[in-house]
């Protein structure tokens, strides 16, 4: 029984952060010692680096916590039960087709769900009226194992779905994208009654948009309606927009206001609901925390200060990803934010995309150097 880790995730605000450290000390330790008995792998990690789960008793020790990078899950999937007690399995579409390959089972997705529950309700996603839910990515198929279909289709009970329609159709063995269709549809529904949900993608949303635009439309979708944007540019960061320049859009092509406007940030190896703030900010959320990391050395960088992103949960009891380290490069900021929650983090890019900022270049080489050592 993971108490400590349960707990955590039956906590009713999301973002309490700071008065949950203690909780969230207790359950990194406990599933990290769950790990360490249960993934032989993982143990012979932790112990090369003569890191004892038992010394995990303050925040500070997180930090020194021995993290996995990304692309190292990748090609060592590590898993700490047998998978056939694994229920749900999920993979990211990855860049340079590696694909990650996560392993879900009921105790962490039960987490999973109430964690959803808890930051639907704070940021209002939770609706009785029926919608109709434009997804900016996957039909979710049975040969799909993409989380982010997966995640998005979830979306889709937040409110009772009137219908679904997908830019990305499963057709003749491949996905095919008809932003064509999507277009008419929103068309169609700014004339009715019923609020329009649209999630996926920021790249498609924007491209729609743009063109919209272009051709001269200009509609109102129903009072209600929100944008919903998750899963980040990846492949079309050299289009990325200005945040303020998709709003300006979004309000003249739809009649969306930023109000209705939210965003998702998360990892299907760190499965937390980052979920933007009316001003726009990724607080983070008691489930998970943040250390940047200096591209050089990896050791912990003073906040405002741009790094490697370090993502670190207790969630999962199938794998120990407990503390990951991502591509992206991040800035945690500690200035106040005007809705009054505490740290958020700043998203700058990916490593190996250029112009983003200088630090991203020896980041690259610093996550081979890690990689080789475990
Ligand atoms: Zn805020």
């Amino acid at each position: 029984m993971l108490k400590y880790v349960n707990k955590l995730f039956s906590l009713k605000t999301p973002y309490k952060t700071k008065e949950s450290d203690e909780l969230f000390v207790k359950a990194m330790a406990q599933n990290c010692k769950y790990h360490y008995d249960h993934c032989e792998e993982y143990k012979r990690i932790l112990d090369d680096f003569g890191f004892s789960p038992e010394s995990i008793t303050h925040m500070d020790d997180l930090s020194r916590l021995p993290f996995l990078p990304t692309l190292y899950l990748k090609k060592h999937p590590l898993i700490s039960v047998k998978e056939s007690r694994m229920t749900v399995k999920a993979s990211s579409s990855g860049t340079g087709g590696v694909k990650s390959y996560v392993g879900l089972n009921f105790g962490t997705l039960f987490r999973a769900f109430k964690m959803v529950q808890r930051v639907a309700k704070y940021h209002k996603l939770r609706s009785l009226k029926p919608t109709r839910y434009v997804v900016f990515g996957y039909r979710p198929h049975r040969g799909n194992q993409l989380g982010a279909a997966k995640t998005a289709y979830l979306f889709t009970y937040l409110a009772p779905a009137f219908s679904r329609s997908f830019a990305l159709e499963w057709k003749d063995g491949s996905y095919k994208l008809d932003l064509d269709d999507i277009k008419e549809k929103l068309i169609k529904y700014a004339s009715g009654k019923l609020p329009v949900r649209t999630m996926g993608f920021p790249a498609y949303t924007y491209f729609l948009l743009r063109e919209m635009k272009e051709q001269g439309i200009r509609i109102k979708l129903p009072k209600g309606s929100m944008i919903c944007l998750g899963g980040g540019w990846k492949q079309f960061y050299a289009e990325k927009v200005d945040k303020q320049d998709f709003y300006a859009l979004a309000d003249e092509v739809l009649g969306i206001d930023d109000k209705h406007i939210v965003e998702f940030f998360g990892a299907v190896e760190h499965p937390i609901l980052y979920t933007d703030c009316k001003y726009h900010r990724f607080h983070v959320p008691v489930y998970g925390r943040v250390i940047i990391r200096d591209v050089d050395t990896l050791e912990p960088v003073q906040n405002g200060k741009p790094g490697l992103v370090n993502l670190l949960t207790p969630i999962f009891d199938t794998m120990p990803m407990l503390s990951i380290l991502t591509d992206d490069i991040g800035i945690l900021h500690d200035e106040p934010c005007e809705c009054g929650e505490g740290q958020w983090l700043e998203i700058l890019g990916r490593v190996g995309i250029k112009d983003i900022i200088t630090c991203a270049q020896g980041a690259e080489e610093m996550l081979k150097t890690v990689m080789e050592a475990l």
